[in-house]
């Protein structure tokens, strides 16, 4: 069957989408992490991943990011690619699900108005806004993430 277009490129994209606050994984997510990195499973979970606001859920955890504030700590600050993306979580897989994605028609529409065809522009997620409140990050870097 022939895949569905797409219109967004997100070679071409500082990856948004992996500062999202909630990005949910799976037991299964991190046994897989764990195996591409080769590392143990609670080591995983504890350096990658945090409690949900949900009951039962854990996300991806994140660390600071200049360009949008947080990101998901297996995205390469240098490149803007996923360190783990053969290994990604099903979420991060699937995503957007859609055709398009509007994260990315605003990314084209901000470039093409300031000239500026390399630039990445931030949405809602600035550290300080509401939302970050999910991830304290000054106050979840301890004994939980310290990875030992
Ligand atoms: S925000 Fe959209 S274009 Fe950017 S990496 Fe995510 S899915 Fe791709
Ligand atoms: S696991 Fe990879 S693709 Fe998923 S949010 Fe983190 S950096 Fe992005």
């Amino acid at each position: 069957m022939k895949p569905h277009p797409v219109f967004y490129n997100c070679d071409n994209c500082p990856s948004y989408c992996c500062s999202y606050t909630e990005i949910e994984v799976t037991f299964e997510d991190i046994e897989r992490l764990a195996l591409h990195l080769d590392a143990d499973i609670d080591v995983v979970s504890r350096r990658f991943t945090m409690e949900s606001k949900d009951p039962y859920t854990r996300v991806m955890r994140h660390f600071r990011d200049p360009v949008f504030g947080t990101a998901c700590r297996l995205l390469d600050l240098e490149t803007r690619r996923c360190k783990a993306y053969e290994a990604r979580p099903t979420a991060c897989r699937v995503y957007p699900g859609t055709s398009t994605c509007h994260y990315y028609q605003f990314l084209m529409a901000e470039r093409r108005l300031q000239g500026k065809p390399k630039v990445a522009v931030r949405a809602y997620n600035l550290v300080q806004d509401s939302e970050m409140g999910r991830h304290p990050i000054e106050r979840r870097d301890t004994a939980e993430n310290s990875g030992a």
